[in-house]
């Protein structure tokens, strides 16, 4: 049984104030029935970590190196994530592969340093608005999938976010047989590379405008686990609603 999982990226937002909302969010989510994380950027990490329990809330990376350490300036690898009280580090951005141009074979070579330090990696994984227009959809995942996903992946290491380019702080949202479309096709890729076993156990978000008033609707789709939520993960009145839907 996958738990279901509410991950929100902060992207370059947040100071020490924005915090707080992490004691908001354990006190309205005590219970614990669905994982819950945080990825602030680089410069909180350590506090978050401190002020999380780590048993209600998994504070994550938005980036690492793929290697450990070196002449890499303005990098972080996964194990000084790891030092910092990092649980995870998302990968393979949309963000980051346009504005960084990573490549899916650096984000393979990302995600192993992951599973190295011991962080989960939350592959990210999404077509264009002119890859979808052209029908290209299946086969651009299909191809960042078997490059981006190291060979290291298990259900416990390893989360693919599915978030349309064109989705991404836009209000636009696929249709719900669209997004069922592209998690039935990972989930079958993922099982048929690695194992009904592994492959049934890999939880897949949606990522791409979600909100309060449409997260309901997108977690009935089959094989979504849960979402990878960027602006409404800024603020408990925003994020909260978001993972009681999950709950
Ligand atoms: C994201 O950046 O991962 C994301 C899904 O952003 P938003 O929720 O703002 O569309």
């Amino acid at each position: 049984m996958r738990r279901k999982l509410a991950a929100g990226n902060w992207k370059m937002n947040g100071e020490r104030s924005t915090l707080g909302m992490l004691e908001a969010l354990a006190r309205a989510h005590s219970g614990g029935a669905v994982d819950i994380m945080i990825c602030p950027p680089f410069t909180l990490i350590d506090a978050a970590a401190a002020l999380s329990d780590a048993a209600l809330i998994t504070i994550g990376g938005q980036d690492c190196h793929s290697e450990s350490a070196g002449a890499h300036t303005g990098d972080i690898s996964a194990d000084m994530l790891r030092a910092a009280g990092a649980g995870a580090v998302i990968l393979g951005h949309s963000e980051r592969r346009a504005d960084h141009g990573e490549t899916s074979d650096d984000v393979r070579a990302k995600a192993r340093a992951a599973h190295e330090a011991g962080l989960i990696a939350i592959i990210c994984v999404g077509e264009s608005l002119a890859e979808r227009e052209a029908q290209n959809t299946l086969d651009i995942i299909g191809g960042q999938l078997s490059s981006s996903v190291p060979d290291t992946a298990t259900g416990e290491n390893t989360v693919i976010a599915y978030e349309p380019c064109w989705a991404i702080g836009t209000g636009l949202t696929p249709t719900t047989d669209q997004i069922g479309e592209v998690h039935d096709f990972i989930r079958t890729r993922i099982e048929r590379r690695f194992g009904a076993g592994v492959g049934r156990s890999v939880r897949l978000l949606y990522g791409g405008s979600v909100k309060g008033a449409n997260a309901a609707e997108i977690f009935a789709v089959s094989n979504v686990d849960g979402a990878l939520v960027g602006g409404a993960s800024l603020s408990v009145d925003d994020f909260s609603p978001i993972i009681s839907a999950l709950e």
